[in-house]
């Protein structure tokens, strides 16, 4: 039997509330301005972060997850997060050899404190993540993982972010979104 999903542990808000939100410079010109409330979906994870973690978690199947991101990254912090919650180990490599020796900042002391393996590379080496040596230079240092690009943004997370526009639809004639890797876009 296969283990339950991280959906069916976690609980998430799906699908998130829509809220409106009174704004003059919106009101004036008959706009009607709309938050989709993803923040409220789960407090460790998140927003476009659960969406797009979510199928990467099921494919991992409770296997450790390798992933990338950078020192205030909420990729980084969601995936920490999840493996405390669920149960499985999880390797952040981490932008950025400098600060293997300063004291962890908030977001990446987080990360620690929710069991991650911090795993600081020089910023060439880290452009080069998608590289097959420097890949299997990391799995040989970790083992079998799991391996999700920067953001969690792959094809499996545009599926689970593709939820997002069903749940909008016909709800509003016009989508923002903030973008990072561009993988909830
Ligand atoms: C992750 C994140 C983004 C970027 O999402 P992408 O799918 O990588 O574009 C934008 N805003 C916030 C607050 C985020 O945490």
């Amino acid at each position: 039997m296969s283990a339950p999903s991280p959906a069916s542990r976690l609980r998430p808000l799906l699908p998130s509330p829509v809220q409106r939100a009174e704004d003059e410079r919106f009101a004036r010109h008959g706009v009607t301005l709309l938050l989709k409330r993803d923040d409220l979906i789960h407090p460790d994870l998140p927003g476009n972060k659960w969406r797009k973690l979510a199928p990467n978690l099921a494919a991992a199947a409770g296997r450790p997850v390798l992933t990338f991101g950078g020192a205030y990254s909420n990729h980084l912090r969601a995936t920490a997060a999840a493996g405390r919650l669920l149960g499985f180990r999880t390797i952040g490599v981490v932008r950025g050899d400098e600060l293997a020796h300063r004291p962890l900042n908030p977001s990446l002391a987080r990360c620690a404190a929710d069991g991650m393996r911090l795993h600081f590379v020089d910023r060439a080496t880290y452009r080069a993540k998608a590289d097959p040596a420097v890949l299997a230079g990391l799995l040989e240092a970790y083992g079998d993982c799991e391996v999700v690009p920067e953001g969690g943004s792959n094809a499996l997370a545009a599926r689970g972010c593709a939820a997002l526009g069903r749940e909008l639809r016909g709800v509003a004639d016009v989508a923002a979104v903030a973008c990072g890797t561009g993988g909830t876009l």
